[in-house]
């Protein structure tokens, strides 16, 4: 059982709420860094010197996760909310949340389907439509526990089955879990600057503060990207986004950013001389915190690298333990043979 990944799917930092998955972060990397900060929008930077260049690489991962916000409590106890991040509202119904700082358990409501009738049953449940049931009787006894405002993050345990890991918050916790691991596999010949942000979800808030702090040379970000692999669409031989057990994937372009390619080659030639498996994920949406980073300063040499997970953004998600310490290997070989001057032309 990887601990580590149990401890950080499992903590709850909703976007603007990371304070625990914060501390957690920093009490397993202290030991492991020069000095580390809180910047004033809750970033954690953690600094590690290098060995030879004074070149800063910028290693990130986002600390937040996708979940709720309550925006009003009907006359009857139960709990209106909006998203906080994006989401498939489809996969709401029925799920269990913890909401607000008391951490009451409610579950996500409707309709009951036994009273449903035949047209009604045909059509997907509309968000507006779901509540947070928190078992009060009435929007009193609601406002005892929970006031608008509070956030609710979905409560999943973690667990492993052979290869494959389900949890919640794999995106971007896993990421995290690289970075942690990074920075326990150092020192690199390069200064190196680890952020675990927040807020990425709702908009790759936190990289923004965190770059200009740094002010990086070179930046690798470590996110999750969608595997569109199951359940199987006509044209997954032709065009599978990425593959769960594949390998870490590569970005080239999304919706916010094109990768630096003479970064993407660097991996890539490394993933082939060490017989680390890696796919390219295939060009299109979604944005990682590399938008932020790349755009920061006078600009920044940046790449992504995902870790393919399954139902990401909902609240059980699937992930490979392969294709995670693969990216861990592809990560740390990545950095200690990264040659400044290969980038420069
Ligand atoms: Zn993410």
């Amino acid at each position: 059982m990887n601990k580590l990944l149990k401890k950080l799917t499992e903590a709850v930092g909703v976007s603007s709420d990371e304070g625990a998955i914060r501390q957690l972060i920093k009490d397993e990397i202290e030991n492991h860094v020069d000095s580390w900060e809180v910047d004033a929008l809750g970033n954690l930077i953690a600094w590690k010197k290098g060995t030879q260049s004074a070149q800063t690489v910028m290693i990130d991962a986002h600390m937040d996760e996708v979940g709720l916000m309550v925006t009003s409590i009907d006359g009857n106890g139960t709990l209106k909310f909006s998203p906080v991040g994006g989401f498939d509202d489809r996969a709401l119904l029925g799920k269990v949340v913890q909401v607000g700082s008391k951490k009451i358990t409610g579950v996500i409501g409707s309709q009951p389907i036994h009273l449903a009738n035949a047209t009604e049953r045909q059509k997907i449940v509309p968000r507006k439509s779901m509540r947070i049931d928190i078992g009060a009787a009435s929007k009193t006894a609601a406002g005892e526990k929970v006031k608008v405002g509070d956030l609710a993050a979905f409560l999943t345990p973690y667990e492993e089955q052979g290869s494959v890991a389900l949890g919640k918050a794999f995106d971007d916790r896993a990421g995290c879990l690289v970075v942690i691991e990074l920075l326990k596999r150092g020192p690199y010949p390069f200064d190196l600057a680890a952020s675990f942000t927040v807020q990425e979800e709702v908009g790759l808030r936190g990289a923004h503060a965190a770059a200009a702090r740094i002010r990086p040379d070179v930046a690798l970000i470590f996110d999750c990207t969608p595997a569109y692999d199951l359940p199987t669409p006509p044209d997954i031989d032709e065009s599978p986004n990425v593959r769960l057990g594949k390998g870490p994937a590569l970005y080239v372009m999304d919706r916010a950013s094109i990768q630096d390619p003479r970064l993407v080659s660097h991996l890539l030639k490394v993933a082939n001389q060490h017989k680390i498996p890696v796919q390219i994920r295939r060009p299109g949406g979604g944005g990682t915190n590399t938008a932020s980073i790349q755009r920061s300063g006078a600009g920044v040499i940046s790449a992504t690298i995902g870790l393919p997970g399954r139902y990401l953004h909902a609240p059980t998600s699937m992930i490979s333990l392969d294709d995670l310490t693969h990216m861990i290997d592809l990560a740390e070989k990545g950095l200690k043979e990264l040659k400044f001057e290969q980038l420069a032309d």
